[in-house]
């Protein structure tokens, strides 16, 4: 994720595309593996530079219903501000009068987009993941995975607030015999 400077960044109107293809940055969440790709044009518009582009990686992520671990591909529109500051230094993480925290992209004499990624990575990593969109869950009283089968607790009023209504509706059933 680093490049050589290129001095054309520092001039109004100036652009540089940086192509990614490396591992997955240090610090980046642990549910993300192997590696990250995408394209990046960083671009000086006077105020701020921009950066703008796509990321792409994966994340190994457990289902919010069921719990099995599932891989989700991972794609980032990515549309940020970017300053020339040194990202190992923490006074490079100022905000400007907008609020906003823009990403700093120096690293010694060279661009490095590794911070810009990293944060980017954490921000997009999904919260509520779903293994498929039917994923039918575990079963609350048994912890049966219904994906595999069904378990016998649906048909099974175990609850005894719920014994009262079973009678009658057994009641009710033998009534219409
Ligand atoms: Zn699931
Ligand atoms: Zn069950």
């Amino acid at each position: 994720m680093r490049i050589t400077f290129d001095p054309e960044i520092t001039r109004e109107g100036g652009q540089v595309q940086v192509q990614i293809s490396a591992p997955v940055p240090a610090g980046s969440a642990p549910e993300y593996q192997g590696t990250v790709t995408g394209s990046i044009v960083l671009a000086n518009a006077g105020e701020a530079l921009t950066a703008q582009g796509w990321l792409q990686s994966e994340a190994v992520v457990q289902c919010s219903r069921c719990a099995n671990s599932h891989t989700v591909a991972v794609r980032i529109d990515v549309n940020e501000e970017c300053v020339l500051r040194d990202l190992d230094r923490p006074q490079a993480y100022t905000a400007r009068e907008s609020g906003t925290v823009p990403f700093p992209i120096l690293n010694g004499n060279e661009i490095d987009l590794s911070e810009l990624v990293r944060q980017l990575l954490n921000l997009h990593l999904p919260l509520r993941p779903l293994c498929r969109a039917d994923c039918a869950g575990l079963c609350p009283h048994c912890g049966q995975d219904l994906n595999q089968r069904p378990c016998q607790c649906a048909t099974d009023s175990s609850d005894p607030r719920l014994a009262p209504l079973a009678t009658l509706r057994d009641k009710q059933e033998r009534k219409l015999q």
